[in-house]
Protein backbone atom coordinates (compact mmCIF):
# COMPACT_ATOMS: atom_id res chain seq x y z
CA UNK A 1 0.00 0.00 0.00
CA UNK A 2 1.15 3.54 -0.44
CA UNK A 3 3.18 5.23 2.31
CA UNK A 4 4.94 7.95 3.13
CA UNK A 5 8.35 7.37 5.02
CA UNK A 6 9.89 9.69 7.05
CA UNK A 7 13.67 10.50 7.62
CA UNK A 8 15.47 12.37 10.01
CA UNK A 9 17.56 14.16 7.95
CA UNK A 10 18.79 17.87 8.65
CA UNK A 11 20.46 19.07 5.45
CA UNK A 12 19.43 18.93 1.47
CA UNK A 13 20.97 19.00 -1.73
CA UNK A 14 19.93 18.57 -5.46
CA UNK A 15 20.80 15.75 -7.59
CA UNK A 16 24.16 17.50 -9.29
CA UNK A 17 24.38 19.41 -5.83
CA UNK A 18 24.29 22.90 -7.74
CA UNK A 19 22.31 23.38 -4.02
CA UNK A 20 23.96 22.08 -1.23
CA UNK A 21 23.97 22.04 2.81
CA UNK A 22 20.28 23.35 2.55
CA UNK A 23 18.91 23.01 6.45
CA UNK A 24 16.02 21.35 6.70
CA UNK A 25 14.00 20.16 9.51
CA UNK A 26 12.79 16.63 7.92
CA UNK A 27 12.96 14.86 4.90
CA UNK A 28 9.94 12.62 3.11
CA UNK A 29 9.50 9.76 0.39
CA UNK A 30 6.36 9.07 -0.67
CA UNK A 31 5.70 5.58 -2.01
CA UNK A 32 3.70 3.53 -4.11
CA UNK A 33 2.62 -0.12 -4.02
CA UNK A 34 4.99 -2.85 -5.98
CA UNK A 35 1.03 -3.38 -7.91
CA UNK A 36 -0.44 -0.40 -9.66
CA UNK A 37 -3.87 0.13 -9.06
CA UNK A 38 -6.39 3.29 -8.58
CA UNK A 39 -7.58 2.45 -4.96
CA UNK A 40 -3.54 2.18 -4.41
CA UNK A 41 -3.72 6.13 -6.22
CA UNK A 42 -6.24 6.84 -3.69
CA UNK A 43 -4.17 5.85 -0.47
CA UNK A 44 -0.97 7.89 -2.06
CA UNK A 45 -3.43 11.19 -2.40
CA UNK A 46 -4.90 10.80 1.42
CA UNK A 47 -1.24 10.30 2.58
CA UNK A 48 -0.60 13.36 1.03
CA UNK A 49 -3.01 15.18 2.39
CA UNK A 50 -2.31 13.45 5.80
CA UNK A 51 1.04 14.90 5.60
CA UNK A 52 -0.08 18.39 4.67
CA UNK A 53 -2.15 18.50 7.69
CA UNK A 54 1.05 17.33 9.63
CA UNK A 55 2.71 20.03 8.37
CA UNK A 56 0.17 22.95 9.00
CA UNK A 57 0.04 21.44 13.07
CA UNK A 58 3.83 21.40 12.78
CA UNK A 59 3.69 24.93 10.95
CA UNK A 60 6.64 23.72 8.64
CA UNK A 61 6.46 24.50 5.00
CA UNK A 62 6.63 21.07 2.64
CA UNK A 63 7.29 21.09 -1.01
CA UNK A 64 7.29 18.21 -2.63
CA UNK A 65 10.11 17.77 -5.51
CA UNK A 66 10.70 15.04 -8.64
CA UNK A 67 14.64 14.32 -9.89
CA UNK A 68 15.85 17.85 -7.97
CA UNK A 69 17.39 18.04 -11.30
CA UNK A 70 16.86 21.72 -11.41
CA UNK A 71 19.77 23.54 -11.01
CA UNK A 72 18.43 26.42 -9.10
CA UNK A 73 17.10 26.67 -5.67
CA UNK A 74 13.36 25.96 -6.91
CA UNK A 75 12.79 22.25 -5.45
CA UNK A 76 14.69 23.39 -1.93
CA UNK A 77 12.78 24.08 1.17
CA UNK A 78 14.92 25.88 3.67
CA UNK A 79 13.76 24.76 7.23
CA UNK A 80 10.77 22.86 5.64
CA UNK A 81 10.10 19.24 4.62
CA UNK A 82 11.08 18.03 1.33
CA UNK A 83 8.75 15.31 -0.45
CA UNK A 84 10.38 12.82 -2.94
CA UNK A 85 7.55 11.85 -4.97
CA UNK A 86 10.08 9.47 -7.23
CA UNK A 87 9.18 6.09 -5.99
CA UNK A 88 5.25 6.91 -6.59
CA UNK A 89 4.97 6.24 -10.39
CA UNK A 90 2.08 4.09 -11.45
CA UNK A 91 0.52 4.86 -15.13
CA UNK A 92 -2.84 3.61 -16.73
CA UNK A 93 -3.93 4.04 -19.81
CA UNK A 94 -7.71 6.00 -19.81
CA UNK A 95 -10.52 4.07 -21.08
CA UNK A 96 -11.79 5.52 -23.94
CA UNK A 97 -15.17 4.96 -22.34
CA UNK A 98 -13.97 8.16 -19.49
CA UNK A 99 -13.18 10.57 -22.19
CA UNK A 100 -15.37 13.93 -22.59
CA UNK A 101 -17.36 13.41 -25.71
CA UNK A 102 -16.32 17.02 -27.16
CA UNK A 103 -12.63 16.41 -26.56
CA UNK A 104 -11.47 16.63 -29.79
CA UNK A 105 -7.89 15.62 -28.77
CA UNK A 106 -6.68 11.50 -29.17
CA UNK A 107 -8.60 9.34 -27.39
CA UNK A 108 -6.52 6.52 -27.54
CA UNK A 109 -3.23 8.52 -26.51
CA UNK A 110 -4.69 9.24 -22.64
CA UNK A 111 -2.16 8.28 -19.89
CA UNK A 112 -2.91 9.12 -16.36
CA UNK A 113 0.94 9.59 -15.12
CA UNK A 114 1.42 9.30 -10.87
CA UNK A 115 3.42 12.47 -9.54
CA UNK A 116 6.68 10.66 -9.51
CA UNK A 117 7.23 9.01 -13.16
CA UNK A 118 10.24 9.87 -14.74
CA UNK A 119 10.46 10.99 -18.59
CA UNK A 120 12.31 7.88 -19.19
CA UNK A 121 9.98 5.26 -17.15
CA UNK A 122 7.34 6.94 -19.46
CA UNK A 123 8.96 6.67 -22.54
CA UNK A 124 9.83 2.84 -21.71
CA UNK A 125 6.06 2.45 -21.42
CA UNK A 126 4.53 4.17 -24.22
CA UNK A 127 7.35 2.86 -26.77
CA UNK A 128 5.81 -0.90 -26.76
CA UNK A 129 2.60 0.89 -27.29
CA UNK A 130 3.26 2.14 -30.60
CA UNK A 131 2.93 5.43 -28.71
CA UNK A 132 5.34 8.51 -27.72
CA UNK A 133 5.32 11.81 -26.02
CA UNK A 134 5.03 14.67 -28.52
CA UNK A 135 8.02 16.34 -27.11
CA UNK A 136 10.91 15.66 -24.19
CA UNK A 137 13.77 17.39 -24.27
CA UNK A 138 16.93 16.18 -23.77
CA UNK A 139 18.08 13.65 -21.13
CA UNK A 140 15.38 11.20 -19.18
CA UNK A 141 15.50 10.92 -15.79
CA UNK A 142 13.91 13.88 -14.77
CA UNK A 143 10.49 13.77 -13.77
CA UNK A 144 7.17 14.69 -15.80
CA UNK A 145 5.87 16.50 -12.85
CA UNK A 146 8.66 18.22 -12.36
CA UNK A 147 9.81 19.64 -15.66
CA UNK A 148 6.12 20.49 -16.19
CA UNK A 149 6.12 22.50 -13.13
CA UNK A 150 9.09 24.26 -13.96
CA UNK A 151 7.82 24.39 -17.81
CA UNK A 152 11.26 22.64 -19.08
CA UNK A 153 11.76 20.77 -21.39
CA UNK A 154 11.25 20.25 -25.34
CA UNK A 155 10.10 23.32 -26.95
CA UNK A 156 10.45 23.88 -30.41
CA UNK A 157 9.72 26.89 -32.42
CA UNK A 158 6.23 25.50 -33.06
CA UNK A 159 5.09 23.57 -29.85
CA UNK A 160 5.11 24.23 -26.23
CA UNK A 161 7.49 22.70 -23.99
CA UNK A 162 6.44 18.93 -21.70
CA UNK A 163 3.76 20.94 -19.86
CA UNK A 164 1.95 21.29 -23.67
CA UNK A 165 0.90 17.72 -23.03
CA UNK A 166 -0.86 18.00 -20.12
CA UNK A 167 -4.91 17.95 -20.21
CA UNK A 168 -6.00 17.69 -16.71
CA UNK A 169 -3.78 17.78 -13.24
CA UNK A 170 -4.84 15.66 -10.14
CA UNK A 171 -3.47 18.89 -7.18
CA UNK A 172 -3.26 18.32 -3.33
CA UNK A 173 -3.51 22.26 -2.35
CA UNK A 174 -4.70 20.97 1.33
CA UNK A 175 -5.24 18.36 4.14
CA UNK A 176 -9.60 18.18 2.85
CA UNK A 177 -8.82 19.03 -0.51
CA UNK A 178 -7.94 17.18 -3.54
CA UNK A 179 -8.56 18.72 -7.04
CA UNK A 180 -8.99 17.32 -10.85
CA UNK A 181 -8.69 20.32 -12.63
CA UNK A 182 -8.83 20.39 -16.33
CA UNK A 183 -8.82 23.46 -18.91
CA UNK A 184 -13.31 24.69 -19.12
CA UNK A 185 -12.22 25.56 -22.38
CA UNK A 186 -11.62 22.15 -23.22
CA UNK A 187 -12.68 19.31 -20.83
CA UNK A 188 -11.26 15.67 -20.93
CA UNK A 189 -12.74 13.36 -19.04
CA UNK A 190 -16.15 12.82 -18.10
CA UNK A 191 -15.55 12.57 -14.46
CA UNK A 192 -15.58 8.96 -13.74
CA UNK A 193 -11.85 9.44 -13.36
CA UNK A 194 -11.88 11.78 -10.41
CA UNK A 195 -14.39 10.01 -8.82
CA UNK A 196 -12.03 6.92 -8.72
CA UNK A 197 -9.27 9.44 -7.34
CA UNK A 198 -11.67 10.66 -4.96
CA UNK A 199 -10.97 14.04 -6.07
CA UNK A 200 -13.18 16.93 -6.44
CA UNK A 201 -13.72 17.89 -10.44
CA UNK A 202 -13.03 21.71 -11.13
CA UNK A 203 -12.95 22.94 -14.57
CA UNK A 204 -11.59 26.36 -14.49
CA UNK A 205 -8.80 27.66 -17.92
CA UNK A 206 -6.87 29.93 -14.93
CA UNK A 207 -6.42 27.53 -12.29
CA UNK A 208 -5.42 24.87 -14.56
CA UNK A 209 -2.72 27.21 -16.07
CA UNK A 210 -1.32 28.14 -12.67
CA UNK A 211 -1.20 24.74 -12.03
CA UNK A 212 0.46 23.79 -14.55
CA UNK A 213 3.71 25.42 -13.91
CA UNK A 214 3.52 26.12 -10.52
CA UNK A 215 7.15 25.44 -8.89
CA UNK A 216 6.00 23.18 -6.29
CA UNK A 217 3.52 26.45 -4.54
CA UNK A 218 0.28 25.24 -5.17
CA UNK A 219 0.66 22.53 -3.35
CA UNK A 220 1.38 18.57 -4.59
CA UNK A 221 0.88 17.83 -7.63
CA UNK A 222 -0.39 13.82 -7.48
CA UNK A 223 -0.93 13.00 -11.08
CA UNK A 224 -0.96 14.52 -14.80
CA UNK A 225 -3.56 13.26 -17.28
CA UNK A 226 -1.19 13.37 -20.80
CA UNK A 227 -1.98 13.00 -24.64
CA UNK A 228 0.25 10.47 -26.14
CA UNK A 229 0.35 10.99 -30.03
CA UNK A 230 1.60 8.37 -31.91
CA UNK A 231 5.44 7.01 -32.30
CA UNK A 232 6.95 8.60 -34.56
CA UNK A 233 10.57 9.06 -36.21
CA UNK A 234 12.42 12.55 -35.69
CA UNK A 235 14.77 13.24 -38.27
CA UNK A 236 17.79 15.67 -37.50
CA UNK A 237 19.06 17.55 -40.23
CA UNK A 238 21.93 20.90 -39.57
CA UNK A 239 22.86 23.04 -42.16
CA UNK A 240 23.54 26.42 -42.48
CA UNK A 241 21.11 28.23 -44.53
CA UNK A 242 20.84 31.87 -45.26
CA UNK A 243 18.52 34.07 -43.01
CA UNK A 244 16.32 35.25 -45.90
CA UNK A 245 12.75 36.83 -46.07
CA UNK A 246 10.87 33.66 -46.13
CA UNK A 247 12.69 31.70 -43.33
CA UNK A 248 12.58 34.87 -40.85
CA UNK A 249 8.67 35.40 -41.57
CA UNK A 250 8.17 31.49 -41.12
CA UNK A 251 10.24 31.71 -38.16
CA UNK A 252 8.65 35.19 -36.47
CA UNK A 253 5.35 33.44 -36.89
CA UNK A 254 6.47 30.95 -34.79
CA UNK A 255 5.49 27.54 -37.08
CA UNK A 256 2.08 29.29 -38.41
CA UNK A 257 3.78 30.05 -41.95
CA UNK A 258 4.58 27.56 -43.99
CA UNK A 259 8.30 26.63 -44.04
CA UNK A 260 8.12 24.31 -47.12
CA UNK A 261 9.00 28.06 -48.75
CA UNK A 262 11.91 28.26 -47.11
CA UNK A 263 14.01 25.03 -48.99
CA UNK A 264 15.10 23.80 -45.72
CA UNK A 265 16.75 20.19 -45.71
CA UNK A 266 14.59 16.90 -45.12
CA UNK A 267 10.48 16.56 -45.29
CA UNK A 268 10.67 20.10 -46.63
CA UNK A 269 6.96 20.45 -45.62
CA UNK A 270 5.84 22.43 -41.98
CA UNK A 271 7.86 21.60 -39.20
CA UNK A 272 5.47 19.75 -37.27
CA UNK A 273 5.14 16.79 -39.51
CA UNK A 274 5.57 13.48 -38.55
CA UNK A 275 5.43 10.01 -39.13
C1 LIG B 1 21.66 16.43 -17.17
C2 LIG B 1 20.55 17.45 -17.25
C3 LIG B 1 19.98 17.74 -18.47
C4 LIG B 1 18.97 18.70 -18.56
N1 LIG B 1 18.44 18.94 -19.79
C5 LIG B 1 17.47 19.89 -19.91
C6 LIG B 1 16.91 20.18 -21.21
O1 LIG B 1 17.26 19.58 -22.22
N2 LIG B 1 15.97 21.14 -21.29
C7 LIG B 1 15.53 21.80 -20.17
O2 LIG B 1 14.68 22.67 -20.32
N3 LIG B 1 16.03 21.53 -18.93
C8 LIG B 1 17.00 20.61 -18.78
N4 LIG B 1 17.51 20.32 -17.54
C9 LIG B 1 16.95 20.94 -16.35
C10 LIG B 1 16.02 19.97 -15.55
O3 LIG B 1 15.92 18.74 -16.17
C11 LIG B 1 14.67 20.58 -15.40
O4 LIG B 1 14.79 21.67 -14.51
C12 LIG B 1 13.58 19.62 -14.88
O5 LIG B 1 12.41 20.34 -14.80
C13 LIG B 1 13.79 19.05 -13.56
O6 LIG B 1 12.82 18.03 -13.30
P1 LIG B 1 12.85 17.32 -11.90
O7 LIG B 1 11.99 16.13 -11.87
O8 LIG B 1 14.28 17.10 -11.51
O9 LIG B 1 12.18 18.45 -10.99
P2 LIG B 1 12.74 19.11 -9.65
O10 LIG B 1 14.01 19.83 -9.96
O11 LIG B 1 12.80 18.10 -8.58
O12 LIG B 1 11.59 20.16 -9.33
C14 LIG B 1 11.34 21.23 -10.21
C15 LIG B 1 10.20 22.09 -9.64
O13 LIG B 1 8.99 21.34 -9.71
C16 LIG B 1 8.40 21.25 -8.43
N5 LIG B 1 7.78 19.91 -8.33
C17 LIG B 1 8.34 18.74 -8.66
N6 LIG B 1 7.49 17.72 -8.42
C18 LIG B 1 6.36 18.28 -7.95
C19 LIG B 1 5.11 17.76 -7.51
N7 LIG B 1 4.84 16.45 -7.52
N8 LIG B 1 4.16 18.63 -7.07
C20 LIG B 1 4.39 19.96 -7.05
N9 LIG B 1 5.58 20.51 -7.44
C21 LIG B 1 6.53 19.68 -7.88
C22 LIG B 1 9.51 21.46 -7.44
O14 LIG B 1 9.04 21.95 -6.20
C23 LIG B 1 10.38 22.48 -8.18
O15 LIG B 1 9.88 23.78 -7.98
C24 LIG B 1 18.53 19.38 -17.41
C25 LIG B 1 19.09 19.08 -16.17
C26 LIG B 1 20.12 18.14 -16.08
C27 LIG B 1 20.71 17.84 -14.74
Amino acid sequence: MARILKFDDRSWHNWHFTERDVPIAERYELHRAVTASLSDMRASAKAVQDLIGKAFTDRRRLRAHGATWSFSAAPSVPGGWPLATGYANQLFALPKTHVDPTFSGDHDGLVLCQTGISVAELNMWLEPRGRSLATSGASNGQTFVGAMSCSTHGSAIDHGTIQSQVRAIQLIPGPDRNLWIEPASRPVTDGRLAGELSATVVRDDRLFAAALVSLGALGVVHAVLIESVPRFLLENHRRRVPAGPELLRAMASLGDTDFAACNLPGAGGPISSSR
